[in-house]
């Protein structure tokens, strides 16, 4: 019997495998398709992502660096209020390559990950879980102490181990032009319902465009006008969309089973990213959880939740203002513009000495 099976190769269940490996355990971990396909990322992090990642990544996987965004109420024509910072503010990277490096690391640690092998179903018993995988030699059924449901915002396991839903799935369409952009700011306009469009130059990998908003409208209309004539007006090839959740429900464990990444909702609420909360609650669960004790189930909730809870409603506070009318819009964007000291996984860090100080040096 396995000590975790982990359902879900993307960067939540390669972390989880790799560190639970290191940590000793036997771990099976089964994705459904190639390693990061299909995509459906920006792959806009923080230089926190580093820190997870092996020697020489950054070399391969780095597109282009970002030092600010420019705000818009409206499309591309209109003004824009510059945030930014001296340093690099975040990484725009190939989310492909990265999941195909952090799933190599957990291979390496020891985790057994098997490509093209799809969960369908997860029995858990008072002793072990019961996990049935579909793969290219047919159906079987894999034993383990603990199931890892690292399977994404419709996660599987999260609907056979009875655990509640996040509180809300945003809808988000990706395209990418071939137009070569090393610009050092990424565009933000605050027009789509509840959330916001995006321009992310990735150096010679061209431009994505992009946009999530909340369930309701056509995202696949809004996004036509988005690259269409009325906006950036551009050629756009290799569309792809997926799905962000929105606020982790109230428990993300069960007696055998947990989840992490964005099954588990660790998302911000006012970016949709969710690659590095989930590692970083991955590393909790992976501390915490001892495959023979399910009462360290507890121990892993409180953890990732002790880090990231915080940091969350803050995220839903600043979301608030994408709906905010657009006169207030524009007085908000004028008044905090310029130099800023935020870290963009941390939205506690808008009370930092370093953000207070930048802020108020310019007032
Ligand atoms: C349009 C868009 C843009 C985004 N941009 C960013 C960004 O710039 N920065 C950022 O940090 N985040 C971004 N995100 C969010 C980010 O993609 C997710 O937070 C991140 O991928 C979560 O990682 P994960 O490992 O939890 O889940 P996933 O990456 O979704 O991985 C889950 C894996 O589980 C596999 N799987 C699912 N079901 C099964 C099954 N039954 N059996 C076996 N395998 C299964 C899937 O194939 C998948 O590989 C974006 C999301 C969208 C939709």
């Amino acid at each position: 019997m396995y000590d975790f099976v982990v359902v879900g190769v993307g960067p939540a269940g390669a972390r989880f495998s790799r560190r639970a490996a290191e940590a000793g355990y036997d771990v099976l971990a089964f994705e459904q398709g190639r390693l990061g396909e299909p995509l459906a990322c920006s792959g806009h992090v923080s230089g926190d992502i580093w820190q997870y990642a092996g020697e020489g990544a950054r070399d391969d996987l780095l597109q282009n660096e970002v030092y600010g965004a420019r705000f818009h109420v409206e499309g591309p024509e209109s003004d824009f209020e510059d945030f930014y910072k001296t340093e690099v503010v975040s990484n725009v990277i190939d989310r492909v390559g990265l999941d195909r490096h952090l799933a190599e690391l957990a291979r390496e640690a020891g985790a057994e990950v098997r490509e093209d092998h799809t969960v369908t179903n997860v029995d858990e018993g008072d002793d072990s879980v019961t996990v049935t995988v579909r793969g290219p030699d047919g159906v079987a059924d894999v034993e383990a102490k603990m199931v890892a449901g690292c399977d994404g915002p419709t996660s599987r396991v999260r609907r056979d181990l009875d655990l509640p839903e996040p509180d809300e799935l945003l809808h988000g369409v990706l395209g990418f032009s071939d137009e070569e952009d090393h610009g050092d700011r990424v565009d933000v306009h605050l027009t789509m319902p509840e959330f916001f469009a995006w321009r992310i130059p990735r150096g010679d990998a061209g431009v994505e465009y992009g946009l999530a908003a909340s369930p309701g409208p056509d995202v696949n209309e809004l996004f036509d006008d988005l690259v269409g004539p009325a906006g950036y007006d551009v050629d756009v090839t290799k569309r792809c969309s997926g799905l962000i959740p929105v606020g982790p429900a109230d428990s993300v464990t069960s007696h055998r089973g947990f989840l992490v990444g964005d099954a588990a909702a660790q998302t911000k609420p006012f970016t949709g990213g969710g690659i590095l909360y989930g590692m970083r609650s991955a590393d909790h669960a992976a501390r915490e959880i001892e495959p023979d004790r399910p009462g360290t189930l507890g121990a892993y909730e409180a953890a990732w939740r002790d880090e990231l809870a915080t940091e969350i409603r803050l995220g839903h506070w600043i979301r608030r203002a994408y709906s905010l009318p657009e006169p207030v819009q524009r007085l908000g964007l004028k008044a905090f513009s310029g130099e800023i000291g935020v870290h963009m996984d941390r939205p506690t860090s808008v009370f930092s000495r370093e953000h207070l100080a930048s802020w108020l040096g310019r007032s």
